[in-house]
């Protein structure tokens, strides 16, 4: 008989990870605690777009289906960063050719669901939540939302891909020498509109990322194929200028006319959506071991949750299935190694690029608006454009390579001790781009 696998969680992760099992021949069944969400109006104040890139795009082409992806998909090349003043500063993201990608979270699921579905080998559950997973026996619990009815079913393998607040990994928490932290930013988002122009073109540049840095917070937007642009404020939840401080419509128009005096056109319904979408925390999860004998593994932010300054998040999670897939290809039917090395291996990454993601908010909201951040990052395009075998920004190994993230990390961090040096010196504006810079720089490395 085929072995039976179970994913928990039709998400992003979970839909991605059932294709690449079922195109190994599987037996696999998915289940999920929402409705359908290609019939359910769940994605009202929730319109996330995600910023999808070179790693998350080789896991959709690894199993052929990143050209059906790309039909939704709108590139970024560069961010835009807006002032105070409205003054608009460019940043290319990569190298001429290179970009990250806008895509509709809710979208990017209804049609990886869509195309997992007619698989003869995958079947969808829904309105089923796991409640808990019988690690002797292999057994999960299910409980139905609306009847509340409960069924137990047994499974050869598990895979725990139902997000950050994941129910296998809180059976996982209980056994022996299981490691977990989980740590909430003290900043939120809500998420805010810019919609279309009446004949449904986009009101700012649709190729960029824009930013608002603005220091303790900042604003992003990131375009929908509708013409309309998904706005992120990311914002402290208490103090003087934060959530807990805007109660009235007029302290929101303060606020945007004061911070952000550029968008107040852009958004004629700003303090409905304001009041009306929610308010949403940010959390970081790391854990150890990532499985449990050869019979749980957890993938995505079940087992990695970060916060999304990097726009890694997905990316992430998409690449532990070509990960996953590379120890299948490896190992075969040993589920035991895969597990094992999966968890031993992939682990330093997921640590990686959550603490790349986190550093990464500064840079977005404070250092994007400094000249010297900026000069700096000039000086690291000149060199590595005259020198691409010895010096990849830190962004690019993140964002278009697929060099492990621990690796990128620390690659990162030793070029950042040598652009600290450069930087310090008093005449840097002046003499940035000269050879006696581009050589220091290459005596550092
Ligand atoms: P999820 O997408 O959370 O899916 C988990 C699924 O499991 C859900 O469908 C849930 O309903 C289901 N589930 C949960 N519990 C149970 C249960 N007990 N039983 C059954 N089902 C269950 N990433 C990027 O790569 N780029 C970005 O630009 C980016 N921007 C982001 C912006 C914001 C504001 C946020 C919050 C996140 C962003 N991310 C980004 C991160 C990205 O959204 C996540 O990393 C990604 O959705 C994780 O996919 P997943 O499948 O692991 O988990």
């Amino acid at each position: 008989m085929n072995e039976k696998i179970a994913i928990i969680g039709a998400g992003l992760v979970g839909s991605l990870q059932a294709i690449y099992l079922a195109k190994r021949g599987y037996d696999v069944e998915v289940y999920e605690r929402r409705p359908d969400l290609r019939k359910a109006e769940l994605l009202a104040g929730k319109s996330i777009n995600l910023a999808l890139s070179d790693r998350g795009w080789k896991a959709l082409d690894g199993v052929g289906i990143g050209d059906e992806i790309r039909e939704m998909a709108i590139p970024m090349n560069g961010r835009m960063m807006h002032d105070k003043d409205g003054n608009l500063t460019y940043q290319a993201y990569g190298k001429e050719g290179q970009a990250i990608y806008s895509v509709s979270r809710g979208g990017l699921n209804q049609r990886l669901m869509n195309i997992a579905e007619p698989y003869e080998n995958i079947d969808y559950f829904f309105d089923l939540k796991c409640k808990d997973v019988n690690l002797k026996s292999n057994e999960i619990t299910f409980q139905h939302t609306q009847t509340k009815e409960k069924t137990t079913k047994k499974f050869d393998r598990i895979f725990g891909t139902d997000g950050a607040f994941s129910a296998v990994r809180t059976r996982l928490q209980k056994t022996n020498r299981f490691n977990y932290s989980q740590f909430y930013l003290e900043h939120g988002y809500k998420e805010l509109t810019i919609p279309a122009n009446e004949d449904g073109s986009h009101k700012i540049d649709k190729n960029c990322l824009h930013i608002w840095p603005r220091g303790e917070f900042m604003l992003i937007a990131l375009a929908n194929l509708d013409g309309s642009f998904t706005c992120t404020l990311f914002f402290p939840f208490e103090g003087k200028v934060s959530f807990e401080s805007i109660k009235t419509d007029s302290d929101v128009i303060d606020f945007f006319s004061e911070y952000f005096p550029d968008v107040m056109d852009l958004m004629p319904n700003l303090t409905e959506d304001y009041f009306e979408n929610p308010t949403s925390s940010l959390v970081t999860v790391r854990c150890a071991p990532w499985h449990y004998s050869d019979k749980v593994v957890l993938m995505g932010d079940a087992s990695h949750a970060i916060v999304p300054f990097y726009g890694q998040g997905m990316n992430s999670g998409f690449e532990d299935c070509t990960v996953f897939n590379q120890l299948m290809e490896k190992h075969g039917n040993n589920w035991d190694e895969i597990f094992k090395e999966f968890s031993r291996d992939r682990i330093k990454d997921g640590n990686a690029i959550a603490d790349l993601a986190l550093r990464n908010f500064i840079e977005m909201r404070d250092l994007t608006a400094d000249p010297m951040f900026l000069l700096q990052k000039k000086i690291e395009r000149k060199i590595s454009d005259k020198h691409p075998d010895k010096w990849t920004p830190l962004y690019s190994q993140v964002t278009f390579s697929h060099e492990p993230y621990s690796e990128a990390l620390a690659n990162g961090e030793r070029q950042d001790s040598i652009m600290k040096q450069v930087m310090d010196r008093h005449d840097i504006f002046d003499v940035w781009d000269s050879d006696e810079i581009e050589n220091e720089i290459l005596r550092l490395l």
